[in-house]
């Protein structure tokens, strides 16, 4: 049996110095009026000009080869900067795709050219992507996608549905998953092609899907026979599945997968004040305990990457769990503090988050991969099935 292996990984200084840095900048934002933490816990957080200013201070495509544009900096001081924008609420929603997978994507797997034109805009944050994976019919099973791509002079057409495509109104770009050839009997993964899409080709239509809250985050994007061209094909063609690299335990061990909702527990905190009762002081003590635990999972999933190792197991037990703790939280949360009125305006705002979170925790369980699939994967981590 596999077991699971957390290797004990400490920040840097160099990351710890860094924070300091990240959070005198958003400090200044915050004064400057340029962003409202609170107001950005409750709406899409997009903003062109601080995307430009994060680029220009070196935090888009931080780790990246500095020929296209990155420092050369460790995942663990990337993790740093995410972190602190997530408990910031900060507005990274133009950049934050591209930062975390689309590029490193593209380092990988495209041509020359392409690397050169679109990862240095990238990291100047003037270059927003969207994932076009999920459609009608293909969710979790991602390997039943059915949009097709079929070769024609010079490219592709493609023909198809894509399904809540977050942020496809704003992007210049997706990394979209399209069928070229019919799965094999020997192996059903096989014919799925990853391609780079110029979201202003023609053939394309993005409509709007509103969430359970009436916000306007994800789309459905029909294609009409929209040409790719040859050296958008990223990788080998049909051969998708062999793609599913690191990529993936970023995308469900980073912070942002356990500090969505952390200002209901920073509310929680000034509504309980600075001498709660025991009830109070134990409740928060545990919420505490476990995020700080759950950090410490996140920390060192990254660390593990970083090194080379692949953590795919323990980055699947860090999404589902930090799903979990976000998903109870706003119900200690309600508990806690019921019996509490401290200051008026504190409480108000306590509650008018608290109904915030409570209203979006469901999408977390399916977001980034629903929490049965996950646990299907830790499953077949530890040779259970
Ligand atoms: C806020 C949000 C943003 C999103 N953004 C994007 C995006 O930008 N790009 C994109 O491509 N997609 C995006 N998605 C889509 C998301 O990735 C899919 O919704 C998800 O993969 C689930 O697919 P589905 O909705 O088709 O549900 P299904 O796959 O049909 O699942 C339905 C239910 O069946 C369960 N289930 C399915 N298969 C199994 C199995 N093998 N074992 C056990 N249980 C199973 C699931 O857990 C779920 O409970 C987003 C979703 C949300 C909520």
């Amino acid at each position: 049996m596999t077991a699971i292996q957390f290797d004990p990984i400490r920040l840097s200084a160099e990351a710890q110095a860094l924070r300091t840095e990240v959070r005198a900048f958003l400090r200044q934002e915050i004064d400057a009026g340029i962003f409202d933490p609170l107001q950005g816990a409750m709406q899409a957080r997009s903003n062109a000009e601080f995307s430009r200013k994060v680029g220009a201070r070196g935090w888009i495509g931080m780790t990246w080869p500095k020929r296209y544009g990155g420092r050369e900096r460790s995942f663990l001081e990337r993790y740093v900067v995410t972190e602190e924008f997530r408990v910031a609420n900060a507005p990274v929603g133009l950049h934050f795709t591209a930062d975390r997978q689309s590029g490193p994507m593209l380092l990988k797997y495209a041509s020359e050219r392409i690397k050169a034109d679109i990862l240095p805009r990238i990291t100047r944050g003037e270059c927003c992507f969207c994932i076009g994976m999920s459609e009608p019919n293909s969710g979790s099973d991602l390997f039943a996608a059915d949009t097709r791509a079929q070769r024609c002079e010079g490219g592709w057409k493609v023909r198809g549905t894509k399904l809540w495509t977050t942020g496809a109104h704003h992007a210049d770009y997706m990394i979209g998953l399209f069928r070229t050839s019919a799965p094999t009997k020997e192996n059903r993964r096989h014919g799925l092609t990853q391609f780079l899409v110029d979201m202003a080709s023609p053939g394309i239509a993005v409509n709007p899907i509103l969430n359970t809250l009436g916000q306007h985050e994800f789309n459905e994007v029909v294609f009409d026979d929209m040409f790719v061209p040859d050296d958008h094909a990223l990788g080998e063609i049909d051969m998708a599945w062999k793609q599913a690299t690191s990529e993936l335990s970023y995308e469900r061990s980073g912070p942002e997968r356990f500090l969505e909702t952390s200002y209901l527990l920073f509310e929680l905190v000034r509504v309980l004040g600075s001498s709660p009762d025991v009830r109070g002081a134990e409740g928060i003590g545990r919420l505490v305990a476990q995020v700080h635990t759950l950090r410490r999972m996140s920390v060192s999933v990254n660390g593990m990457l970083e090194a080379g190792k692949d953590p795919t197991l323990e980055g699947s037990i860090v999404k589902d769990m930090g799903t979990v703790w976000q998903q109870q939280l706003p119900h200690k949360a309600r508990d806690l503090a019921a019996f509490i009125d401290g200051d008026a305006h504190d409480r108000e705002r306590f509650d008018e988050l608290l109904a915030y979170a409570t209203a979006i925790v469901p999408k977390l369980t399916i977001q980034g991969g629903t929490s049965e699939v996950l646990r299907g994967i830790i499953a077949r981590g530890l040779g259970l099935r």
